[in-house]
């Protein structure tokens, strides 16, 4: 058995944990009384991923629920407040379940967690977090679905601050950051499903429907990506670049939609950069012959779009069963230089106001320095650096280097 421990924290992590845990019970055939009900025992193959099984017989979801309780110990969408003062305070009451429920694992695989990064709660609390857990199990992988703020979602200022200190926290502590950003959401909901007002709960079916998908390799018996290790050593070539964009399917024409810019949930265009890694999970019943030869006439016809220098960069696996009320989905999840366009967006709505200090009396005033500010700022800007250097490395750079190895040791 190798579990994965889910936590949830904040009012939008919480939001989008419970929807993922809907339809993650509905595919499994678990009735909300944590009764079996299903119908295949691909269902309850690796059920143990995700659930533990009461001595009853029922399932319950292996899930850590955390919050600060709004009006009396509420962050305010500060994230100093959930890293540092009122947070920091409950911090270890939460590690105290996260410790009791990693120790009823037979194998503990890793964490997942679900928050947003532009308020305090869930974005502040869920790195302090993150970066305990990191401290209490430094070989255990952390995936999280981290949802970045947009303007066109929300009109809380302080955001960008907020989702920078917490990309500075996430860079070091997390392995796998599956990216949610609410302006391609909210872009997918208004020009592809036509919805002229989304509401959270338009966005967050698009989040379940992904969570679904991306989990779908971890939770039914197949090959690809079978656990967090495994999706993180296909997906990530550089230990700093571990922030994935993707985007699920449910329609027809599954491969050659899937690379289309328009609705990757993460507002960046693929075609503005290239791939360095992706993952592509088929759900239904397909011939995975057909799956292989698809993909590669996609990876052939745009191959500029993908860095030459890693061989075999893209993978797909097909898993028998698809989600709820169709016969066929896809979701791909891809590792693309282009997300540092999401990255350089909160940056320059951080640098304007960091430049005058704006607002940040909220955050000094909880004891924080200055320092870490500026320090999340120049990590942010070398992530999307570093992102800009692989985007113009070409194979031939790589020989230019290797020469240069080269001829230092003939000097030496
Ligand atoms: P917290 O409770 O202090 O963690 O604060 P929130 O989770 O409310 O964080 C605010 C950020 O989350 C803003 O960027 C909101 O747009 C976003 N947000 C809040 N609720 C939801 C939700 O249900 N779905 C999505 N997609 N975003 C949300």
């Amino acid at each position: 058995m190798r579990e994965i421990l889910h936590v949830q924290g904040g009012q939008c992590g919480n939001q989008i944990g419970s929807k993922f845990w809907e339809v993650v019970c509905d595919e499994h055939g678990i009735d909300p009384t944590g009764r079996y009900t299903g119908n295949s025992s691909l269902q309850l193959e690796r059920v143990n991923v995700y659930y533990n099984e009461a001595s009853c017989g029922r399932f319950v979801p292996r899930a850590v629920l955390m919050d600060l309780e709004p009006g009396t110990v509420d962050t305010g969408n500060n994230w100093a407040k959930g890293h540092y003062t009122e947070g920091a305070e409950l911090i270890d009451s939460v590690l105290d379940v996260v410790r009791k429920e990693a120790e009823n694992c037979d194998c503990l695989q890793g964490f997942q967690v679900c928050h947003s990064l532009g308020g305090g709660t869930g974005s502040g609390m869920g790195t302090l977090l993150i970066s305990k857990i990191r401290e209490e199990y430094p070989d255990r992988m952390m995936l999280t679905f981290s949802v970045f703020p947009s303007p066109k979602v929300s009109d809380t200022v302080v955001e960008p601050y907020n989702a920078t200190l917490s990309v500075h926290q996430l860079v070091e502590n997390a392995d796998e950051c599956m990216v949610l950003d609410n302006e391609a959401l909210y872009d997918i909901c208004f020009r592809t499903l036509k919805l002229t007002t989304p509401s959270f709960g338009d966005l967050n079916h698009l989040i379940s429907a992904t969570m679904s998908g991306v989990t779908c390799c971890l939770r039914f018996p197949g090959q690809l990506n079978s656990d967090l290790r495994k999706l993180a050593v296909n997906l990530i070539p550089f230990p700093r670049l571990h922030f994935f964009m993707y985007r699920s399917l449910t329609v027809p024409e599954l491969t050659q939609q899937m690379w289309d810019a328009k609705n990757m949930m993460c507002a960046a265009d693929p075609r503005h950069g290239r791939y360095l890694t992706a993952s592509a999970m088929f759900r239904g019943k397909m011939s995975t012959k057909e799956v292989d030869e698809q993909m590669i006439n996609v990876q052939n016809k745009n191959s500029s779009y993908f860095v030459e220098w890693i061989p075999n960069n893209v993978k797909s696996s097909v898993c028998d069963i698809p989600p709820r009320a169709l016969s066929m989905a896809s979701t791909f999840v891809g590792n693309s230089t282009s997300i540092q366009e999401m990255f350089r967006r909160v940056s320059e709505q951080f640098t304007a106001m960091f430049r005058r200090k704006a607002f940040l009396h909220w955050y000094t005033g909880e004891g924080m320095d200055e320092m870490e500010f500026t320090e999340a700022e120049s990590n942010m800007n070398d992530l999307v650096s570093e992102y800009q250097q692989y985007q113009d490395a070409t194979a031939e750079d790589e020989l230019e280097y290797e020469d240069e190895d080269e001829e230092g040791v003939h000097e030496m």
